[in-house]
């Protein structure tokens, strides 16, 4: 008795900074900001004749009906099985229920080139507003029940709309709130502190984790030493650092510790000529990218070692598909989100992007964008846990909620099937996240975090695009009325 007293008091002594709220907070009482989006209430709810893609891989289920039960999936019937009494039917014919999106590369804010004109000059310094108001309900409208922040400009921002999603107070998905951006000197934008370092790296993570984030984010400037400090920080407070490096190449950070690379293979520098020890290089990943071809032995070195290490990787193609001209345009269902600014600065970089079709430049990027579906494809056939996120910064092209549903798109065109390409943005992030005992995927017992579709995804992926519905613990939100809310908000709140 007085041991094991002795051995928690001691364990309480340890544990330096208040654990973060959970990613997953227990359902609230919904207030009044949140009641007009409720399209179901939750309740005993089945709904019949629905096809199920359970996010596991395996095909769909035809004819099912879907229990649910308050906050929890209760059940999975086949078609023709008694629905138990009190429980409200709702006909599910023609349409799919798939697990909700985990969102692995998501951001809540957008990217503000100052003074942009149509040559694409813009001012310095690059500023990032926050979308605080728009980007929690184009999430949760497109699907994405849960996500990571993924680096943060604002992290008492995050932190505050997480609680109040927590709450019931605001409307939005699950948040994995991550730190801010932990970078040295020469960073692309202006909002974080400049770590100077290992100490320092140290330092700004322990902070981080005390305020009570659940995850960490290194940039493209630290040195393999600020870097190696702030994995041992995050790893001592129990929390996972992510990384878009380009300063440290992939085979270093492995070495060092990390848990996940952001970007797929599109910014390890091991290979770009000029490379120098803790620098970033002017190519920033595509020379090496170029260089690793998919079978080759540099690219089998490379995933074996991230495969034995258990490094996760995130796949963000939308947000590089922006960069091969003649990419598909933004649906009008985009555009009208969009602020008039917003929808401009689109447009402008659309324009240069379209401009510069046929140079080598624009040859080189599309031959290293086919590289990196190749690579992620091998590494997922090695065994390696690949996750999805749309990334939504870049040229303004990558919208919140929109981009994740077209991230799914751009798996199944890089050779995933379509349930390959759901689990790696359901099941695989939950996973990653140590939370896919309560989401990602569709199963009894499970937290009601799922979405409806008009179609059939398994056949034609498109139709992730048609959400009906999104549950979340249980309450149905109305899709469409959360994306009207935010009609020409983008790129402004
Ligand atoms: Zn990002």
């Amino acid at each position: 008795m007085t041991l094991r007293l002795l051995a928690a008091a001691a364990a309480l002594a340890i544990a330096t900074s208040a654990p973060a709220a959970p990613v997953l907070a227990p359902p609230p009482q919904l207030g009044p900001d949140v009641q007009p989006f409720v399209h179901i209430p939750a309740g005993q709810i089945a709904i019949t004749h629905l096809r199920i893609i359970d996010g596991t891989g395996a095909a769909p289920v035809e004819d099912a009906t879907l229990l649910l039960d308050g906050a929890k999936i209760a059940g999975v019937q086949p078609a023709g099985a008694a629905v138990p009494a009190g429980y409200r039917i709702i006909d599910g014919t023609g349409e799919t229920a798939l697990p909700g999106l985990v969102g692995m590369h998501n951001h809540l804010y957008y990217l503000q080139r100052p003074n942009l004109d149509a040559e694409g000059h813009f001012e310095q310094p690059i500023i990032i507003p926050q979308m605080t108001f728009s980007a929690p309900r184009l999430y949760l409208a497109n699907g994405v029940t849960t996500m990571r922040t993924t680096g943060s400009v604002e992290p008492y921002t995050d932190l505050s709309l997480k609680r109040e999603i927590d709450a019931g107070h605001l409307v939005g998905p699950h948040l994995d709130v991550t730190s801010p951006y932990l970078e040295g000197p020469g960073a692309f934008f202006i909002q974080n502190h400049q770590i100077t370092s290992p100490e320092d790296a140290r330092k700004e993570v322990a902070f981080w984790a005390d305020q009570g984030v659940n995850d960490f984010k290194a940039y493209m400037h630290l040195t393999r030493a600020e870097l190696g400090a702030a994995i041992k920080e995050a790893h001592r407070h129990g929390l996972k650092l992510t990384g878009h490096l380009c300063s440290v190449t992939y085979p270093e950070a492995v070495a060092l510790g990390i848990d996940n690379l952001e970007h797929g293979f599109f910014v390890n520098t091991q290979l770009d000529p000029g490379k120098k020890p803790d620098e970033c290089s002017d190519g920033t990943g595509t020379p090496t990218l170029l260089k690793m071809t998919p079978g080759s032995p540099e690219a089998n070195a490379l995933i074996k070692l991230l495969v034995d290490h258990h490094v996760a990787v995130t796949s963000t193609l939308p947000v590089f598909a922006q960069s091969v001209p003649q990419h598909e345009p933004l649906q009008a269902r985009q555009m009208d989100v969009l602020s008039p600014e917003a929808k401009e600065a689109y447009l402008f970089s659309r324009n240069l992007v379209a401009s510069r079709a046929g140079t080598p430049r624009a040859k080189d990027f599309a031959q290293a964008y086919k590289n990196d579906l190749g690579l992620e494809r091998q590494f997922v056939a090695a065994g390696g846990l690949l996750m999805a996120g749309p990334d939504p910064t870049g040229n303004g092209g990558v919208i919140p909620g929109f981009g994740d549903q077209r991230e799914i798109e751009l798996l199944v065109e890089a050779g995933f099937t379509p349930v390959e390409a759901i689990r790696i943005a359901t099941l695989n992030g939950a996973t990653y996240l140590g939370l896919a005992d309560r989401i990602g995927s569709i199963a009894p017992g499970k937290d009601a975090d799922l979405f409806i579709v008009k179609g059939n995804p398994a056949a034609n992926i498109a139709d992730v695009e048609n959400v009906i519905v999104v549950f979340k613990d249980g309450v149905g939100y109305d899709s469409a009325k959360l994306i009207r809310s935010v009609r020409g908000r983008f790129g402004e709140y």
